[in-house]
């Protein structure tokens, strides 16, 4: 099973490091093999080192695109040694063994984030990179693949200690190098998807590149990784981080959540969510106003929140923001001033996103199911004044439309039941995730009371718009809402009790519409 290698190739986009290790497999007696940049390198350094080309007897053409693609390298990586007729093969066709090979690829990944041109992206798909890569770790039972430094060191290591590699090493040496050029090929295909026009939506937003791999999952003994998507979406995926600990996957679903939300609004406005629910929403003249409304609605859950805000942050309002503890902030910019601010909360992460996600951008959600996924396309429903119908005698105020809206633009990202109180462009009280609509109801008027309280007010959805994010299937939701305060609701309709819940608004002389769209989120 041990191999003493003989030959190795080298051939590197990035040259960092060739020299040292040209210098140690020289040391340990192994001759160098490498393409044309590589193979300066090493000479410039005083080591001995063979050209590819003398060895294929073809210059590398076609600007690099072809260097060594030829069966002489091929069969040098692929031949099985001990195999009669592939030894027989490498005989008759002079075809000497590689028995190393350390090849790091084109660097595509990095070409297409620094925003390069469409003919600059192609030039750097790697062919022969991954063709040796491949064939080196199909072949791994006689040669020791490398893709990065690190594993190049520890066959340096296995051949100072024994002079040869195991068979053990050289396997998770192919199983990295596998992954390599499986991500190599996901990075390229989700890019050129992108780049054509009709290319599937649903092929678009599934094709990622790995962004991160995460400390573990929702918990700690679940692993997790982040992708980014080839759709370039301004948002968490491309955000810049600025400080603070490293995002944990509960940190990247919440500052989504919130980004999202936020960017549904013209106005200055922030969002705190927690658990990926909003737990204080509000508009403001400036953030922070909005701010400060969006804490009042609920400040004891905020603690350790995610702050989205949809301005570029200043200097007060990062100071409003740092007086309590938060987990992160997520904006589309922050002037110095504000960024010194942050900066003195070392732990807090702060991420720039240079824009605002689009709310109204066609793309696709998912979600897994055992043995399956399922897929559909983001929730755009965007309600207007125009598309209220008004179902109740009495007709809401410009003011009360203006509540019901913002109202319902919230529930939207609230996990179903979703039940949630809103006045002059605050949320008074939120109702998230129950399995019935009146629970719902009823916990958002608590909030809606106790933040009050907490203020020496009365409860914050006295005179409130309540959306509902389905319809009511009974009277009982709506009565909690009007015993809460609220003086408007807004809900889809359609329900077979709409009658019903209509004559019970009446009743209590409450001002209701109907969307016509309903907005769950499960
Ligand atoms: P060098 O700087 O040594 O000329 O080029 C090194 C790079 O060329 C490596 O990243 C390697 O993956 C890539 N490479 C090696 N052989 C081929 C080939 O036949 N075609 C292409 N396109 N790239 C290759």
């Amino acid at each position: 099973d041990a191999v003493r290698p003989v030959r190795a190739l080298i051939s590197l986009s990035d040259k960092s490091g060739l020299v040292e290790v040209a210098q140690a497999l020289n040391d340990l007696g192994v001759e160098l093999v490498s393409t044309g940049g590589t193979r300066a390198s090493i000479e410039k350094a005083g080591l001995p080192v063979r050209d590819v080309a003398d060895l294929t007897g073809f210059p590398e053409m076609m600007d690099g695109r072809v260097k060594t693609l030829h069966p002489v390298v091929h069969g040098g990586l692929l031949g099985v040694r001990n195999a009669p007729a592939h030894a027989e093969a490498m005989d008759q066709h002079s075809i000497g063994p590689i028995d190393i090979a350390w090849i790091d690829l084109y660097p595509f990944e990095s070409t297409v984030e620094s925003g390069a041109g469409f003919e600059a992206c192609i030039e750097n798909i790697d062919i022969g990179g991954p063709a040796m890569i491949r064939s080196a770790a199909k072949n791994h039972g006689h040669v020791a693949v490398c893709v990065d430094r690190d594993a190049m060191d520890q066959v340096i290591a296995a051949l100072t200690a024994d002079g040869a590699t195991s068979l053990n090493l050289r396997k998770q040496l192919a199983a990295r190098a596998f992954a390599r050029t499986a991500a190599y090929d996901a990075a390229v295909s989700g890019w050129f998807a992108a780049q054509v026009e009709d290319a599937a939506p649903l092929r678009k937003s599934i094709a990622g590149t790995l962004a991160q791999t995460l400390r573990y999952g929702e918990n700690p003994h679940q692993t997790g990784a982040f992708y980014r998507t080839a759709d370039r979406r301004p948002g968490v995926a491309n955000a810049r981080q600025l400080q603070g600990k490293e995002l944990g996957y509960n940190n990247i679903a919440d500052a989504d959540a919130a980004c999202e939300l936020v960017a549904e609004f013209a106005e200055p406005a922030c969002v705190i969510v927690k658990h990926a629910n909003p737990c204080g929403v509000a508009v403001g003249a400036d953030l922070s106003s909005a701010y400060q409304r969006a804490l009042a609605c609920d400040a004891v859950s905020a603690f350790g929140g995610v702050v989205a805000v949809n301005r570029p942050l200043t200097e007060s309002d990062a100071r409003l923001i740092t007086d309590i503890f938060t987990e992160v902030v997520i904006a589309p910019g922050a002037d110095d001033a504000a960024m010194a601010v942050f900066a003195a909360k070392k732990n807090l992460r702060l991420l720039l996103t240079d824009g605002l996600p689009d709310p109204m951008q066609a793309g696709s959600v998912f979600r897994s199911v055992a043995g399956g996924f399922l897929v559909q396309s983001r929730d755009l429903a965007r309600i207007t004044p125009a598309d209220l119908t008004i179902v109740t005698k009495r007709q809401p105020s410009d003011a009360e439309v203006r509540d019901m809206l913002f109202a319902f633009t919230v529930a939207k990202h609230v996990k179903s039941n979703a039940i949630v109180y809103a006045k002059d462009g605050q949320t008074a009280g939120i109702g998230a995730g129950q399995m019935n609509r009146r629970d719902s109801a009823r916990i958002a008027a608590i909030r809606a009371r106790e933040a009050g309280e907490a203020q020496g007010l009365p409860s914050l959805a006295e005179g409130s718009a309540c959306a509902s994010e389905a319809f009511f299937p009974f009277a009982d939701g709506l009565l909690e809402a009007v015993a809460a305060g609220a003086t408007s609701v807004i809900q889809p309709g359609g329900s077979i009790r709409d009658a019903e819940v209509i004559a019970a608004a009446d009743d209590k002389g409450i001002a209701m519409a109907f969307t016509g769209a309903r907005v769950f989120r499960h």
